[in-house]
This record gives C-alpha cells, sequence and structure tokens, in this order.
C-alpha cells in the first residue's frame, strides 16, 4: 500500500473565518495509495497547515507503506518536533493521521470502530450532549430532543458574575428537568478566583463539569482548581500529542479529558490518550465526539460514552450520522464511512 499522493484543502465553509488564526479553519486530507484506493482525514490550522503538509509531511511520506500508520506517526511528530510540539502542525498530522486510519479499514474491508475493537456493539445507539452558544440555541435543543446541554458562558465575560451563571443554569435545569445533564463552559476566559466562585455558586446545581474554566497553559491553575472545584473540572480540547496529555494526565489536573480527534494528532494519539487516561481512572469524552471521526473512537473505546453535538458549519462530508432524539448511531461502512462532497472534490 505504497503512498503516492497526498492533497490537503480548505473547503469553503459558510460562516467560519478561512484563515489559519483560529481553531475552525478546517481542512480535509486526502492520502492516496498505488491501487488508487483514497484515505480521507479532517484536520485543522487552514492554510498554515496545508503549507506544513505540502512542504514537509507529503516528502515524509510518498512512497512510504500506508500500513505502517503508527510508526509514521512517530516519524511526522519527530520530523517537526523543533517547531510544532502543538497548535497547528499537530493539527496537520491529524488530517493525515485520520487519513491513514481510513486506508486501514477500507483495506481490512471494515469500519474504523471495529478495527479498534472487533467485539464493538455497533446496533447502539450512543447518548449526545448539544453544545449551544445563547438562549436560542439552548431552546432549539431542547426541542429536538435533546435532555443533555452544555452552555457556552463567555457572553458574561472574563471575570463574570457568578449569580449569572447559576440563574442561566437554573433556568436551563427547569426546562430540562432534574435528571438532565448541565455543562459549563467558559473557553479558557477565566482566572483561578473567578473559576473557584463560580464553581462554588453552582455546586448544588448537579453541573456535571466546568469546561476550560482557566487558559490551557495554566498547569498549575488547573492542579489548584482540580484540588478545591466542588464541581468537575473539564478540559484538554487545545491539547496536542501524547506527550501533552501525559502531564495533564499524570498532575490530575482535570476529571475529565476531551482531545479533539481532528487537532490532537488523530486517532494514534487518542487511542493513547483513552489507554492513558483509563489506566488513571479519568474520563475521556472527545471534543465534538459526534462527529464522524471522533464516534468510531467513542464507539469503539469509552465505557461511558457521550458524545458532544457536531460544529454546523462543516458540510464538506457525505456519510456523517445524524443525531436523533439526542442520540447518535455510529456507521458501519468501512474506514471512517465518510466521503467529500462532490463540490469539494
Ligand atoms: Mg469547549
Amino acid at each position: 500500500m505504497k503512498i503516492t499522493q497526498i492533497r490537503a484543502i480548505q473547503p469553503e465553509t459558510p460562516g467560519a473565518p478561512q484563515d489559519w488564526r483560529t481553531q475552525l479553519g478546517q481542512i480535509v486530507v486526502q492520502v492516496q495509495t498505488e491501487s488508487g484506493e483514497v484515505g480521507l482525514g479532517v484536520g485543522g490550522g487552514g492554510a498554515a497547515s496545508i503549507h506544513v503538509i505540502d512542504t514537509v509531511l507529503r516528502d515524509l511520506l510518498i512512497g512510504r507503506d500506508a500500513r505502517d500508520v503508527e510508526q509514521l506517526h512517530r516519524e511526522m511528530l519527530r520530523h517537526t518536533v523543533f517547531y510544532g510540539r502543538s497548535g497547528l502542525v499537530v493539527m496537520a498530522i491529524s488530517g493525515i493521521d485520520l487519513a491513514l486510519w481510513d486506508l486501514r479499514g477500507k483495506a481490512q474491508g471494515c469500519c474504523v470502530a471495529r478495527l479498534l475493537n472487533p467485539a464493538v456493539d455497533l446496533t447502539r445507539s450512543l447518548p449526545t450532549y448539544a453544545t449551544v452558544f445563547d438562549d436560542v440555541d439552548a431552546e432549539q435543543a431542547i426541542q429536538t430532543g435533546h435532555s443533555a446541554i452544555k452552555l457556552h458562558v463567555e457572553r458574561f465575560g472574563d471575570r463574570p458574575d457568578p449569580s449569572d451563571i447559576r440563574q442561566l443554569v437554573q433556568r436551563v435545569r427547569d426546562r430540562l428537568g432534574q435528571e438532565a445533564m448541565v455543562m459549563i463552559d467558559a473557553f479558557a476566559r477565566w482566572d483561578f478566583e473567578s473559576s473557584l466562585e463560580v464553581a462554588e455558586a453552582i455546586a448544588d446545581q448537579q453541573v456535571s463539569w466546568l469546561e476550560e474554566p482557566l487558559p490551557p497553559d495554566d498547569l498549575d491553575g488547573y492542579e489548584a482548581l482540580a484540588g478545591r472545584s466542588p464541581v468537575p473540572i473539564a478540559g484538554g480540547e487545545h491539547e496536542y500529542t501524547a506527550a501533552g496529555f501525559q502531564q495533564l494526565i499524570d498532575r490530575k489536573l482535570h476529571h475529565i479529558l476531551q482531545p479533539d480527534i481532528n487537532w490532537c494528532g488523530g486517532l494514534t494519539t487518542l487511542v493513547e490518550v483513552y489507554r492513558m487516561a483509563q489506566s488513571h481512572g479519568i474520563r475521556v469524552c472527545p471534543h465534538r465526539g459526534s462527529e464522524p471521526f471522533a464516534l468510531q473512537a467513542i464507539a469503539a473505546l469509552d465505557d461511558d460514552p457521550l458524545a458532544e453535538s457536531p460544529r454546523n458549519w462543516f458540510h464538506s462530508l457525505a456519510g456523517a450520522p445524524q443525531i436523533e432524539q439526542g442520540s447518535i448511531r455510529p456507521g458501519e461502512a468501512p474506514g471512517f464511512g465518510v466521503s467529500l462532497l462532490n463540490r469539494d472534490k
């Protein structure tokens, strides 16, 4: 399965910024082998990430055996380590890694979930949660059958009044009922004091987790917060590579880890994160887990699956499973089971 071509593009994505400076610059990577088979992955990093693939990673991989996924992953990381230990270079590697896993599944005629776990039950629907950004989103999620909702709270600023957050949680809790899951996402905007104040203010509201309250590099802050917060702390969507996650796990900085398969290093990294986290009793709940790449891993590896709603600005893939009434069933087509829509080919 010699690799003969690697192509990376940034599809038109209405509503999303097109440059590399936001994490929203999703790219599609296609890895082709000499037999003509094409593996498809999604990474991040936009035009800058495509440049890394075109000028560095392609040269490393052309002519290599696509079946050596883990070895190629190691080589890509080592080859870029002096300038790419986190961020957009790893986002580029993620897209290639996923394309290689897609090829591995297609070569064996089975979905990636079954590659990872031959005993996986693919008749089972997995529970999901909806991530919402305002009250309109929240109401829509409730109307479409979601009983688990994560509330982004950036609208309350960098030093929020904890009572505002408490009232928001109460409003959503009143609509959903006592049994429903409610989570909070601060998108790395707060400091330690604000985070602890909010956590204490919502301590009796059965909030399942407080997500990314601090910037991702504030490891000391996370350590202190994880030890004192009455609400479980989640994070990790902006962490990269198994080495990065090893630190978070060893220092017990989070109760729930949320690697993003399309950014963190791909499925090869996500498998490692699951292994490390499970051996330390830390839950893994992948970022945007209802998207077709993470969903296969959750189905195969997760003892307590919960898949986050997909981002609604990425419309380039055909074949992605859809959430129905708050749950989702992974596909069984070979690889990740998705293809590129004609307009983006
Ligand atoms: Mg988040």
